[in-house]
């Protein structure tokens, strides 16, 4: 396994030999005065309002040295030729090892039941600032042959439920054909069953499971958060870059398309409120505005009523929300799914003939009209087919 400095080494090459998509820098010190490293890898000719922003950690956990070959191996795949798509679309940042103090002693090296001073202090506020469309918490067990994808640190609020069920989807699949049998585990709805079958070993009593950076993360922004587990006692370091890669590469991909129910590309997080059927989005022209309006929404969501939905006759639509706060700086986008593809023949907001957008996926049609500037007040649209 490498070193940290061996690490480090490897990264001043990464950024040495791609200068022109490989930025290092150093996001704070540790409190053992270690230098945490973040590898930001982008295609600099395009304009950062246009990208997503994705967020890879590991170790966290100071001993978990499968993470390193798996950080490694996205390292790898984000600046080869296969990665030039997501350097166009996104902007991904990756600490490969957020907890410096932790891996140079070989040790877990963070607190179980909350997060650490240094992610306290340093991570948290970089992922904030960055504003975060995506992030990743990269582990790995040292007992057993699971691996597995964690979701669970959201809330049951708009369609989070499904859509980090999507994502974890993509990742279990994509591991899948590779050759990688992972679990899914749900924080608080699985609790911590899956790990009953591999008992810790002695010293390890705790059973409680620590992924908590992602919490916070997804409580202030609304950012897709998802954990995982490579494996390095069933695997070896080899198998465990494959592994973690196969399972990642496919997640960070959602940034760079769109998903069924979204009307452009991107990490599907913008459904802040209602469902598929009725939902309150965040809206935008463009990656950074879409950020904005989503970031805005979710931590403004308390002073929207939940979207309800009519169905007046069966050639009109009706949804309506009632907004009670302070003038928002951002829009917001009401979305009504239809049945089909049907011809819209008008679109209203406010009894106002309005314009709207339209995207569909196999079977439906999702219609979303901006509204900009809200105040205190009732927004209805009317759609008619
Ligand atoms: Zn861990």
């Amino acid at each position: 396994m490498l070193t940290l400095v061996e690490i480090e080494r490897y990264l001043d090459e990464l950024e040495e030999k791609y200068s022109h998509i490989v930025k290092l820098q150093s996001i704070g010190k540790s409190s053992g005065g270690r230098n945490i490293k973040a590898v930001l890898i982008t295609d600099n000719d395009i304009s950062e309002s246009d990208k997503e922003v994705a967020i890879v950690m590991g170790l966290r956990h100071g001993d978990e040295i499968g993470v390193v070959p798996a950080v490694i191996k996205v390292l790898d795949w984000l600046v080869s030729d296969d990665g030039k798509i997501t350097r166009e679309r996104q902007k991904v940042i990756v600490i490969p090892v957020v907890n410096p103090d932790g891996f140079i002693k070989q040790e877990f090296g963070a607190p179980r039941e909350v997060i650490s001073k240094d992610e306290e202090e340093i991570i948290v506020p970089f992922i904030l600032a960055q504003e975060a469309d995506m992030v990743l918490d990269v582990h790995s067990l040292d007992r057993g042959d699971i691996e597995a994808i964690i979701t669970g640190h959201t809330l049951h609020e708009g369609e989070d439920d499904f859509i980090h069920g999507f994502a974890a989807a993509k990742m279990l699949a994509g591991a899948a054909d590779h050759g990688y049998p992972y679990v899914l585990h749900m924080l608080g709805i699985q609790s911590r069953t899956p790990w009953h079958s591999t008992p810790r070993m002695a010293g390890y009593e705790s059973s409680t499971y620590n992924n908590w950076v992602c919490a916070p993360v997804y409580e202030k922004m609304h950012t897709l958060v998802l954990g995982m587990e490579v494996n390095s006692y069933s695997l070896n370091e080899e198998e465990c870059g494959k592994s973690g890669l196969a399972a990642i590469r496919p997640l960070i991909k959602l940034g760079n398309i769109r998903s069924p129910w979204e009307c452009t590309a991107g990490y599907p997080n913008r459904i802040i409120k209602g469902n598929m059927h009725i939902s309150l989005r965040a809206t935008g022209s463009n990656a950074e505005e879409y950020r904005k309006s989503r970031i805005e929404l979710w931590q403004k969501r308390e002073y929207f009523t939940e979207p309800v939905r009519l169905l007046p006759t069966l050639t009109q639509i009706k949804a309506k929300t009632k907004f009670s706060g302070e003038k928002l700086s951002s829009p917001f986008a009401l979305c009504c799914r239809l049945h089909g593809n049907p011809e819209i023949k008008q679109v209203t907001l406010n009894r106002k003939v309005c314009d709207y957008r339209a995207s569909s996926d196999n079977c439906s049609t999702f219609v979303f009209v901006d509204v900009q500037s809200a105040k205190t007040g009732v927004y209805e649209i009317t759609i008619d087919i």
